[in-house]
């Protein structure tokens, strides 16, 4: 390299404000794309305000950056593809237009890689949906199909939805319907490939969500039979697309082996612990894999860790403690119900030590002992 890259990012929130904290002490520079002034990653870098659709921004953009990635897949493809006519874009934007659509990712899974995935059915109409309730034995997810992220554009359905006055509420769209999987686990392998076709993987996560968020995330997951498999899965997700970047790839364990639910075609929340926690952090991995680094160890630094995430506000006391092997990542986000707006990890050399040390953050936040 014979200068220091500047690495352009469409979207500018929580994700691409720690890629470029990351990439800082590697000399990168950094340049942000978000439709909102207040984007949280304006905080650390350059931002851009501009629409997804405005090509003289986008022109502009892409000319400063020598590597442009994203922050969310829902960036629209055609900015993707219209700066990757003047950059260098990692993940390729094809694999976008996959995962942005439920039923596209179910597909590449199910029929074209042979990979289990749970029962589901498309919904384009309420009879549709009456039949897709039937076959789910009235015990599903209904989703839209594109723009769904923590848990929003979700719908439980139960013996007690009313299909009918939820089918007028929502107004037509495209959705799938997914039977209701009774998981042991849920569990997430995050792994770096680069343009070599290198892979590395971090260790298996083990994440706990509620009302569709990921609220925790432990790292190493106890290791199960499937473990091993949940690497496999994601290593021919990744090789299929040809992928370079961090690919996350979210499964549930069942009694009867692990079934896919979906990939993130970038870095991922149930990765933050790496920061901390692992040699190399699936930021410092992504950028490396998309500008031709060799990726850097994902082995973790300490051998436990925990990440917590902050939902809606975060805690007084992250700003009035400082203990010993927790660290808080506080992204200047304003409060929201239901925002992500920061997350703490815990590291520790073993399970016990690791357990006592959340419990006490738990009670320096208020939980009685
Ligand atoms: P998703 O946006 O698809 O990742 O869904 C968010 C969370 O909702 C998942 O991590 C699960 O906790 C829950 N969930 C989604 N789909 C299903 C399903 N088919 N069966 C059971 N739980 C689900």
């Amino acid at each position: 390299m014979n200068k220091f890259p500047t690495i352009g990012i469409l979207g500018g929130g929580q994700l691409a404000q720690m890629l470029a904290l990351d990439g800082y002490p590697l000399g990168f520079r950094f340049v942000f794309f978000d439709p909102t002034a207040d984007a949280c990653a304006g905080l650390v870098g350059e931002l851009m305000v501009a629409d997804y659709d405005n090509e003289i921004a986008l022109e502009e953009f892409a000319n400063k950056c020598d590597f442009i990635t994203y922050d969310f897949e829902n960036v629209p493809v055609d900015a993707a593809k219209f700066v990757a006519k003047r950059s260098d874009v990692f993940p390729h934007p094809n694999v976008l237009k996959i995962a942005q659509d439920r039923l596209n990712e179910k597909v590449l899974f199910r029929e074209q890689l042979k990979l289990p995935v749970g029962d589901f059915f498309t919904v384009d109409s309420y009879s549709e949906l009456v039949f897709a309730a039937k076959s789910c034995e009235k015990n599903g997810f209904l989703k839209t199909r594109r723009m769904g992220y923590d848990g929003k554009g979700q719908h439980r359905i139960t013996e007690n939805t009313d299909l009918k006055s939820l089918w007028d509420k929502l107004e037509g769209g495209s959705f799938i319907l997914e039977k209701a999987v009774d998981f042991k686990r849920e569990v997430s392998v995050i792994l770096a490939r680069n343009i070599q076709g290198e892979i590395s993987c971090y260790e298996l996560c083990e994440n706990k969500h509620k009302e569709g968020i990921l609220t925790t995330t432990l790292v190493p997951a106890v290791e199960s039979k499937n473990s091993l498999m949940a690497f496999d899965y994601a290593k021919k997700i990744a090789n299929a697309l040809n992928y370079v970047g961090v690919l996350t790839v979210e499964m549930f364990e069942t009694d009867d082996g692990l079934l896919i639910n979906e990939m993130a075609p970038r870095v991922h929340n149930s990765g933050h612990w790496s920061i901390e926690g692992a040699v190399t952090s699936q930021f410092e991995n992504h950028l490396r894999a998309g500008i031709g680094l060799p990726l850097g160890s994902t082995d973790m630094s300490k051998g436990f860790s925990a990440m917590i995430n902050w939902i809606g506000e975060i805690p007084v006391v992250s700003l009035t403690t400082k203990e010993k092997d927790v660290y808080w990542h506080i992204y200047g986000k304003q409060n929201r119900p239901g925002r992500k707006v920061g997350h703490s990890t815990v590291v520790a050399d073993n399970a016990q030590d690791l357990h006592s040390k959340v419990v006490h953050l738990a009670q320096l936040l208020g939980a009685k002992k």
